[in-house]
């Protein structure tokens, strides 16, 4: 009886939900209204896409009409995604929007009242699913930039060219703070510090949803909420320890950013938070995500978690269980129960016993219909097929402007770059300088990178410096180090292969030892060598290496125009302004330690915020007053250059690290000066505060 208390309606095609000229909450109370129990718990379920494809669960191929009928049709999910290697064959913008359509097609039909689906994937970088796309720079590089306008932008082409292939809502950004590097989705990160990672979520997030979710926009997911970018040891998933002043000044102002900014959806952390999962945490899930921070949208599980709460946490007896938990403390979907039917038929359960009320129910699958009425997808469910190779291959300039600015040159002799001048004949030495798969890094095609059978396109290193080689210059590449170069100079790539999540934890911070043995060979050779990191953090060379190099070149995971974006660093088109947006150890007992809760073992080799330019530039004349802080910048070098201010400030009096307060960046012409103005929230000091810019120091209020 209790599964028919909200007594179904019949459909009309007049029926208010229909109507987008109506409030959407107007449209959810009416739909909700004519949905049986069973629909609505639909509502609450994700599907991987790999379920509905191929004759077997997981197996790549065409959609499967018996697996379609059974998830879609029988227990009316309300999602599904491509989650890691989840594309179609061929993997092509056509055939993408050829399978979510039909998938949508066959949603709305037989769905009862023509409830479209929402469709899930991680652009994390570009729509980085598809095969030749464009690929921006992973987030840790776009970090280096501090160019929030460039990562709005970044979320605006990502969102247009996902809309084109069918895709309605992204697990992206990241809003995890990478406060320990050894962790491997450290690069998904965008660094150690909350107002940088906050500044850029919300960019992204902008550049996404646009200002108003419609039908050219995604609806974006904040993951993952909360303190799952410190686990214990750097261990992906392991328990975080968080103090609750550590929680409230690191872990939430990104998720705040970005929810101030509009975010459709969160993702919930998959590891556990002082020893509790966090899908089974009402105080972070319920208390402050929706309560305090004022969430009223869709909250997701992480792949699987649910499931996981029984199965790895062991925090509950019965899968049963871990459905009743999830959901009363505040998991509105849940992503990926394998078998669909276990998953509502636990709903189903637990709202029959009383554990779960009708109320719950309502309200989760209300977040979720809201988003669908938001993305505009009952009046335009499908993609136009003519719109979605140019879509998905935009933003060509975007990318490899992200990945010049976020190139970080972390140590010079001051002689050997940039390449040319003296430095005529140059030999390009390791593999990675010719692999797309390490410089597009985890979450290109496969979720642990671009799988080897894959060709994808790329400006790799060796295109890159081939492109810009200017005329009188040699160019020359050998996979090793030959015994006797006749080059003036060594270039030499190495990195860290494709990663993601566990498999991508590196514990010692350790360069593979292939590319170490080649570093090693190169410096033996006694010419200048050039070391240019393909990394996903910061990696601890060996002293007596590292201290032999003519030049360090951080490059992080540059994506797909990366290549080109080195080359112009490395002659010297592009003058380096990437700022570290991490700390960068000197050994591994200062791990973890940031800028702001520094290591007891020493200073760090590079500290947050470090980079150097192939120009010089100098401060004067700070001021703070007003919530303003005004510094001027000189140019004092010979050549252009772009430049970061970071300002650092603390209350009077405090004895903690500043922390950072307000950044810009500029462009100056050699001898040029420009007075940067920064802006700190108001209230922040409002008994005044010292603030720091370089060598500049100023106590003033706001
Ligand atoms: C990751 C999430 C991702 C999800 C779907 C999980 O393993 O932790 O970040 O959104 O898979 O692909």
């Amino acid at each position: 009886a209790l599964l028919l208390s909200t007594a179904p309606r019949a459909l009309a095609q007049s029926a208010p939900y229909l109507n987008p000229a109506l409030p959407v909450e107007d449209r959810v109370e009416d739909l909700l209204g004519r949905m049986t129990l069973p629909e609505k718990v639909g509502q609450l379920t994700q599907i991987d896409v790999l379920r509905l494809m191929g004759q077997d669960e997981w197996d790549r191929g065409p959609l499967n009409p018996t697996w379609m009928e059974k998830i879609l049709a029988d227990q009316h999910v309300g999602s599904l995604l491509s989650s890691g290697g989840a594309a179609p064959v061929p993997n092509t913008p056509e055939t993408w929007v050829q399978v979510t359509n039909d998938l949508q097609r066959y949603a709305i039909e037989h769905s009862r009242l023509k409830i479209p689906i929402l469709y899930g994937i991680d652009a994390v970088h570009g729509h980085n699913s598809v095969l030749n796309a464009t690929m921006f720079p992973h987030n840790l590089g776009l970090g280096a930039t501090f160019d929030p306008e460039l990562t709005r932008r970044i979320g605006e082409v990502t969102a247009r060219a996902l809309r084109a292939t069918g895709i309605t809502w992204n697990f992206a950004p990241d809003a995890d703070m990478g406060r320990d590097p050894r962790w491997g989705r450290f690069y998904e990160t965008w660094g150690e510090d909350p107002l940088l990672a906050g500044e850029m979520v919300a960019a992204s997030v902008r550049g996404q949803q646009g200002d108003a979710l419609g039908p050219n926009s995604v609806a974006t997911t904040l993951k993952h909420f909360t303190g799952y970018g410190a686990p214990i040891g750097g261990k992906d998933r392991a328990d975080a320890r968080i103090s609750n002043a550590e929680l409230r000044e690191i872990h939430l102002p990104s998720f705040q950013a970005g929810l101030t900014a509009g975010a459709a959806t969160v993702m919930v952390n998959s590891g556990s938070v002082n020893g509790v999962p966090a899908h089974a945490s009402a105080p972070l899930l319920t208390q402050i995500l929706r309560k305090e921070l004022g969430f009223g949208g869709v909250t997701i599980s992480d792949w699987e978690d649910i499931k996981r709460l029984q199965t790895v946490h062991k925090y509950v007896p019965t899968y049963r269980e871990a459905v009743h938990q999830a959901i009363n403390a505040g998991v509105d979907v849940s992503m990926v129960p394998h078998d669909a039917e276990g998953f509502t038929g636990a709903v189903l359960d637990l709202v029959q016993a009383g554990e779960i009320s009708e109320a719950r129910v309502n309200e989760a699958a209300g977040h979720v219909l809201a988003l669908k009425f938001r993305l505009g997808l009952f009046e335009k469910p499908y993609a136009d097929p003519a719109g979605a190779t140019p879509a998905v291959k935009a933003g060509q300039d975007l990318a490899l402007r992200a990945a010049r600015e976020s190139i970080t040159l972390l140590a010079t002799n001051g002689r050997t770059l940039p390449l040319g001048g003296s430095a005529k004949n140059v030999l390009v030495v390791g593999e990675r300088a010719r692999d797309p798969r390490s410089q597009l890094g985890g979450w290109t095609i496969g979720w642990q990178g671009l799988p080897a059978s894959e060709d994808t396109r790329a400006v790799t290193v060796l295109d890159g410096m081939k492109q810009v080689v200017p005329r009188g210059s040699r160019l020359s590449y050998s996979s090793a180090v030959p015994s006797k170069p006749s080059a003036d100079v060594i270039v030499v790539t190495v990195g860290e292969p494709p990663h993601a999540e566990g498999e991508a934890d590196n514990p010692k911070l350790a360069l593979p030892e292939g590319d170490l043995a080649l570093l090693r060979d190169a410096v033996a050779t006694g010419k200048p060598v050039v070391a240019v990191l393909l990394a996903a953090r910061p990696l601890i060379l060996p002293e007596e290496v590292r201290s032999r190099l003519a030049a360090l070149v951080m490059a992080y995971l540059p994506g797909s125009e990366g290549g080109r974006a080195v080359a112009d660093v490395l002659y010297g088109n592009t003058n380096p302004s990437g700022r570290l947006p991490f700390t960068w150890p000197k050994t591994l007992a200062q791990v973890p330690g940031s800028y702001d809760a520094p290591s007891a073992a020493g200073a760090p080799l590079y500290p947050f915020g470090h980079g150097l330019s192939y120009t010089t530039f100098a401060y004067s004349g700070l001021t703070f007053a007003d919530g303003r802080i005004t510094v001027k910048v000189s140019n004092t070098g010979k050549v252009p250059g772009a430049h970061t201010v970071l300002a650092f400030a603390r209350a009077t009096g405090a004895t903690t690290p500043p922390k950072l307060a307000a950044f810009a960046r500029t462009v100056l012409q050699p001898g040029e000066t420009r007075t940067v103005t920064l802006t700190v929230p108001a209230g922040r000091f409002p008994a005044g505060a010292e603030v720091q810019v370089g060598n500049q120091r100023v106590t003033g209020g706001s």
